[in-house]
Order: C-alpha cells, then sequence, then structure tokens
C-alpha cells in the first residue's frame, strides 16, 4: 500500500516513518507534506525517494527542490498538497500535521476515498461532522491513530456494537498533584517534559492542562458516534491502559500495552492485519501495579472546557480549539503563564453563543473569528504583566 504523511517531519509523522521502513514489503512511502523543516524533510528524502513532496512554505520549498533527487517533484503550498491527493488513487494517508491546520487536506484525502489514519485530532473537534461526511461521500475509511481511540476501536471490535461508556485514560501530564500555588510557577520547559510520552510541544502542553483529554473527549464523540454523556476520563499515570469500552453487562474491555505510539500508528495502516511492531514484551509481574484516580478540574480544567463546549455544539468546538492554538502558542512564546492559558480558552468560549457551522467556511471563519479574541485576550493580558 502507498502512504502520504500529511506532517511527516512532526513526531508522528517520523514514527510513522519508522513504521514505513521496517515494512517495505507492504508498505511505500509516496508522498510527503510538511511546513518548513528542510532538514527533517531532507533526511525522509534520503529515506524512502517519495515521488512527491509538498512543503506549504514556499522558501522552505526552494530550499528542499535544491537537495531533492531527480524522481522526486518537490511542491509550494497547501492547495498543492490537496491537490496531489485529489490525483492519487486510493493509498492510505495519516493526517499528522499539528492543529487546525490540517483540516483542509484532511477533508480532501477523506474526500477521495483514502484510507485515513488520524492523529491530527484539533481537525475532528472542529469538524468532526464534515469529516464524516467526507469519509462517506469518498467511501474509505477512518482509522484513529490517537493511543486512547485506537485502544477503544480495539475493545469495540465491531464499530456497530453498543456500549455505555467510553473510558479514556490520561496520564495527568507533567503536574498531576502539584497545588495552585506552584502552578502559577511553572515554566515553558517545566510543562515540555511529559512524564511517559515524547509528543510534539502543542500536544506536550495540552496534555499539562488537560486539554489533550478535553479534545480527546471531542473527538471520541465524532469517531464513535458516543454522547458526551457517555465518555468519561479516568487518571492513569502508568499509561500501560490505552482505554477502556464499559458494555451494557458492565464489562469493561481494554487494550493494554506499551506506551509507543508506533503501535496505534501501525494499527491503522495494517487493520485488520496485525504485524510485527518489534517492541520487547510488555511484563506485567515487573509493572507490578497499575493506579487509577480522578482527574483534577478545577486545577486543570481543560476536560471541562470541553465539555462545555461540546455541549453547547455550533461553533463552541472551533473556538475552543482555536484559543487553545493561541493560547498555548503564546505560553511557548512566554507571553502566557500556564494557568492562563485555559483562563484565556474559558474567556473567549464564554463570551460567544454558538453559531451554526454546517460548511467549511463556516468553520474556517469562526475559526479566524476566536483566532483575532484569543489573540486580544494575550495581548491585554502581556500588557499587564508588563505593567508589574
Ligand atoms: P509536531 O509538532 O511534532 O509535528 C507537526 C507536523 O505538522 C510537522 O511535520 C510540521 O511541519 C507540520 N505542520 C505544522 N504546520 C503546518 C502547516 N501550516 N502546513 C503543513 N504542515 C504543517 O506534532 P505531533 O507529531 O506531535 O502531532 C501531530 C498531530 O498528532 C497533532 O494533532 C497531535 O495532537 C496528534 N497526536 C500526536 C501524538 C504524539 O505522540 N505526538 C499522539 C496523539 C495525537 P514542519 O516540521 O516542517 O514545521
Ligand atoms: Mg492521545
Amino acid at each position: 500500500m502507498n502512504v502520504v504523511v500529511l506532517g511527516a517531519t512532526g513526531s508522528i509523522g517520523r514514527q510513522t516513518a519508522d513504521v514505513v521502513a521496517q515494512h517495505p514489503d507492504r508498505l511505500r512511502m509516496r508522498g510527503l507534506v510538511a511546513h518548513r523543516d528542510v532538514e527533517g524533510m531532507e533526511a525522509l528524502m534520503v529515506r524512502f525517494r517519495p515521488a512527491w513532496v509538498v512543503m506549504t512554505d514556499a522558501e522552505a520549498a526552494a530550499r528542499v527542490a535544491a537537495r531533492a533527487a531527480a524522481g522526486t517533484a518537490v511542491e509550494a503550498g497547501m492547495a498543492r498538497a490537496v491537490a496531489r491527493l485529489e490525483d492519487e488513487p486510493p493509498l492510505a494517508v495519516v493526517a499528522a500535521m499539528s492543529g487546525f491546520v490540517g483540516l483542509t487536506p484532511t477533508l480532501a484525502a477523506a474526500r477521495r476515498g483514502h484510507r485515513l489514519g488520524l492523529a491530527n485530532k484539533e481537525t475532528m473537534v472542529a469538524a468532526g461532522h464534515l469529516i464524516r461526511a467526507a469519509v462517506r461521500q469518498g467511501g474509505g475509511q477512518l482509522l484513529p491513530m490517537d493511543s486512547e481511540h485506537s485502544a477503544i476501536f480495539q475493545a469495540l471490535g465491531d464499530p456497530a456494537r453498543p456500549f455505555r461508556r467510553l473510558i479514556l485514560t490520561a496520564t495527568g501530564g507533567p503536574f498531576r498533584g502539584w497545588p495552585r500555588e506552584r502552578l502559577e510557577q511553572v515554566s515553558v520547559g517545566a510543562a515540555l517534559q511529559h512524564p511517559v510520552w515524547a509528543m510534539g510541544q502543542k500536544n506536550t502542553i495540552d496534555s499539562a492542562t488537560l486539554m489533550n483529554k478535553g479534545l480527546e473527549v471531542l473527538e471520541a464523540h465524532w469517531l464513535f458516534d458516543a454522547p458526551l454523556n457517555q465518555i468519561d476520563v479516568v487518571v492513569h499515570p502508568e499509561a500501560i491502559v490505552h482505554s477502556l469500552v464499559e458494555f451494557a453487562d458492565g464489562a469493561l474491555l481494554a487494550q493494554l500495552g506499551r506506551p509507543d505510539m508506533h503501535v496505534p500508528i501501525q494499527l491503522a495502516l495494517s487493520w485488520p492485519e496485525r504485524w510485527e511492531v518489534g517492541l520487547p514484551d510488555l511484563d506485567l509481574a515487573a509493572l507490578g501495579r497499575l493506579t487509577f484516580e480522578p482527574p483534577d478540574h478545577d486545577l486543570f480544567p481543560g476536560v471541562r472546557l470541553a465539555r462545555a463546549a461540546g455541549e453547547a455544539g455550533g461553533s463552541a468546538p472551533v473556538v475552543l480549539n482555536a484559543a487553545n492554538e493561541v493560547a498555548v502558542e503564546h505560553f511557548l512564546a512566554g507571553s502566557l503563564s500556564f494557568l492562563d492559558v485555559t483562563r484565556l480558552v474559558a474567556d473567549v468560549l464564554g463570551h460567544r453563543a454558538p453559531v451554526l457551522v454546517d460548511s467549511l467556511e463556516a468553520i474556517l471563519a469562526a475559526d479566524a473569528e476566536a483566532r483575532a479574541a484569543a489573540r486580544q485576550w494575550a495581548g491585554r493580558r502581556e500588557g499587564r504583566r508588563g505593567h508589574g
């Protein structure tokens, strides 16, 4: 099967490359899309000799083109990535750009009927209904790559099987158990130290605020047609149980394994087969115990905010996601404090009545408007901090 990776130079993209390299008899890298990581893309080109590469940044595209081998066509801009996806006969597309920016190529891949391996959860949060409709229209398959959703997909077995509850596990992030006073002071560096997973920066900060789990609740809602009140979250710091499904008789089915993204990435490509991943076996006796505790929704309000947005419906999840992306950018740049990230999201969300978003245009407009409001919020905050 041919594979195209959107966000090829990122954390999920590079792990997808490992999976493709491990199965040369089954998978072939056909096309790669990234933004501006020229060195990262060059390394992938040397490794796979893809037929085509798109850098969405024009200057990066020119630099990549200068280093490309004769068999690789290099183009610039998101529109070219979309056109390439539309031209290809059905193959597997790994949606692994970070954030809302991945929406148009993800929709294009779904409409074309490609197998869609979805890591890029922000697109599902903002436009789950459009992505589902596009998958139906294209006739391809949507397979979750987020570890929790992959676990639920596996535990369900048959996607049409009725369930009582989906239970998402969360590690609790690097600040689990910290008091509020300490949280006011956390540095960017500390927030980027995830206890279990090595991920891109945005996802890592989201894990620290629990917004990652909030986004995952909304992602599960769309992926599994699950009412929000049938999706729960439990903190499980060891990250061995990747999520669970509860059925009518109270039986819980879970998927367990090492916390390693190669597994759900590969499964979305191999399904319904399972292939060797090459990880050491999990020694349960050596692990000793698995622990579970409730999330602290007061200190880490990400899940509560996402639920509120999901219940409000319409544009609210778009606003939640846009405000969060802007807030995380400002936190990473040092211009917002850690607790301000979710304060900004709560404020921007709370000041907007949801509107109907039944088209891509409506979603893009709601996203742009919320981003502008979030930037203003951050600007005001910075002004106040600047004046002591
Ligand atoms: P990274 O930040 O590591 O990588 C992001 C990728 O997206 C890079 O290849 C980047 O390109 C590309 N990109 C960013 N902006 C653009 C743009 N405007 N146009 C084209 N490409 C762009 O993110 P992760 O790999 O961590 O995460 C990717 C997605 O997967 C996210 O939605 C995340 O929530 C989800 N996810 C990640 C997990 C993980 O373990 N990392 C686990 C579960 C889900 P460049 O490098 O060239 O700038
Ligand atoms: Mg996850």
